[in-house]
C-alpha cells in the first residue's frame, strides 16, 4: 500500500506555450493584439497596493453589476470566475453529476475532457462531419449534458444560432453548455435565450475580445436557477475566486463598447484579409468566425510549416492528434504581425 494509490491521476490539459523570450510573433493562444480598454490602463496606473490588506468582495458585485449593465440581464443571472476555464470547470463539477455521458464534439476545446476525466464524468466524443460542421441530430439522443463551444475551436466554425437552439430545445432534462469565448468576433450569441430555456448556460470571457486573458475574467449567463447552483458550489469550494484588480478593471472594461466594438472590428477586417492571403496561398480552412484560422495546406505538411515559421520566430499552435495533426491554428494578430506571417510563408511556399 502506498499513498499513490489514493492519488487522483490526472493526465492534464496543455496551454498553448508562453515564450519568455521577446521579438516573437506570438500567434499560438489566441489572444488579442491590442491593449485592454483606456480607462484599465488608467486604472491600473492608480490602484493602491493598500487595499490589497483586505479580501476582494466574495459576491463580486461590481463585475456582475457591469456585466449585467452591459448586457441588460439581471445580477442574478450572471456568474463570474478565473478566466472562462474556472466557469466551465465549476460548472462540468456543479452540473454533469448523471452516470448518462456528457455530449460534446470529438474536435473541440480540450479542456473538456479532462475535466470531464477530471470530475469522474461519463463523456462521449461525437465526430465532426468532414468539413467540421456538428450534426445536431447526435445530441438528440439520452445524455447527462451537452457542451458545445460555438464558435467551435479550434476550428473558428459557427454553428448558426437555431441549430444551437434546438439541442437546447431537444434536451430540457440536462444542462446545455454553450461555450462562446469567441462569440463576440462572429456576432451570434445564444445570450438572448436564457429567459426560454432553464437549461441553458452561456459561457464568455475576456481573454479575447476583451483583451484581458492575463487577468483571467470569465462569466457565464443562466437563469436565476441555474446561477445560484453555481453560486452554490464556488461558496463550497472558493469564497475567493476572484481578485480585487480583476473585479475593478473588469468593471471598467466592460463600460467602454466603443473600444470593444473598434478593436473587435479592427480584428475582423485583418481576419477577413488574412483568409485571402491563406486561399492564394494555398491554404484551406472551414470558415472562421473568431479571431483565429485554423488551416490545412493542399501540399506541405502542417509539421514543416510550423517548424519553419517557429524557426522564424512565429509561433502558432498545432496538435498532433488524429484529425487535425496537418491543420494550423493561426491566431489574428495587429496587420503588421499578419503581414510579416504572410510574407514568411510566401517566402516558404513560394
Ligand atoms: N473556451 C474556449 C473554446 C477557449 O478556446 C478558451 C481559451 N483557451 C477558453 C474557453 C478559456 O479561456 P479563458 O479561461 O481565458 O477565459
Amino acid at each position: 500500500m502506498s499513498w499513490e494509490e489514493n492519488v487522483r491521476k490526472v493526465v492534464p490539459y496543455t496551454p498553448g506555450e508562453q515564450p519568455k523570450v521577446k521579438n516573437i510573433i506570438k500567434l499560438n493562444t489566441n489572444e488579442n493584439p491590442y491593449p485592454p480598454a483606456p480607462a484599465v490602463v488608467e486604472a491600473l496606473k492608480n490602484m493602491d497596493a493598500e487595499s490589497f490588506k483586505k479580501y476582494p468582495d466574495p459576491t463580486c458585485d461590481v463585475l456582475v453589476e457591469a456585466i449585467a449593465d452591459f448586457y441588460e440581464v439581471d445580477k442574478e443571472n450572471v456568474f463570474v470566475g478565473v478566466g472562462s476555464d474556472d466557469v466551465l470547470a465549476m460548472a462540468f463539477m456543479t452540473f454533469f453529476n448523471s452516470d448518462k455521458p456528457v455530449l460534446f464534439p470529438d474536435i473541440t476545446y480540450s479542456f473538456y475532457d479532462v475535466w470531464a476525466e477530471l470530475f469522474r464524468i461519463p463523456y462521449k466524443q461525437i465526430p465532426l462531419l468532414d468539413d467540421f460542421s456538428v450534426r445536431i441530430e447526435d445530441y438528440f439522443g439520452e445524455n447527462g449534458g451537452v457542451v458545445l463551444a460555438n464558435p467551435n475551436a479550434p476550428t473558428g466554425a459557427q454553428l448558426p444560432i437555431d441549430a444551437v437552439e434546438e439541442v437546447i430545445k431537444r434536451n430540457p432534462d440536462v444542462v446545455v453548455i454553450v461555450d462562446e469565448a469567441y462569440a463576440d468576433f462572429g456576432g451570434q450569441s445564444v445570450l438572448p435565450l436564457i429567459d426560454k430555456y432553464d437549461n441553458l448556460l452561456v459561457v464568455q470571457t475576456f481573454s479575447k475580445s476583451r483583451s484581458m486573458a492575463g487577468m483571467r475574467i470569465g462569466y457565464a449567463f443562466g437563469c436565476k436557477k441555474l446561477i445560484k447552483y453555481l453560486l452554490d458550489v464556488k461558496f463550497a469550494y472558493n469564497s475567493y475566486t476572484m481578485n480585487m484588480p480583476a473585479l475593478e478593471l473588469g468593471s471598467l472594461a466592460i463600460k467602454d463598447r466603443a473600444y470593444f466594438e473598434k478593436t473587435v472590428s479592427m480584428i475582423v477586417n485583418t481576419r477577413e484579409r488574412v483568409k485571402k492571403e491563406l486561399r492564394g496561398l494555398g491554404f484551406e480552412f472551414a470558415d472562421s468566425k473568431t479571431n483565429f484560422v485554423f488551416a490545412k495546406h493542399k501540399e506541405k505538411s502542417g509539421k514543416e510549416i510550423f517548424d519553419y515559421l517557429r524557426a522564424n520566430n512565429i509561433i502558432v499552435r498545432r496538435w498532433d492528434a488524429p484529425r487535425i495533426k496537418e491543420h494550423l491554428r493561426i491566431s489574428i494578430g495587429t496587420d503588421e504581425e499578419m503581414d510579416i506571417l504572410i510574407a514568411k510563408l510566401k517566402e516558404f511556399l513560394g
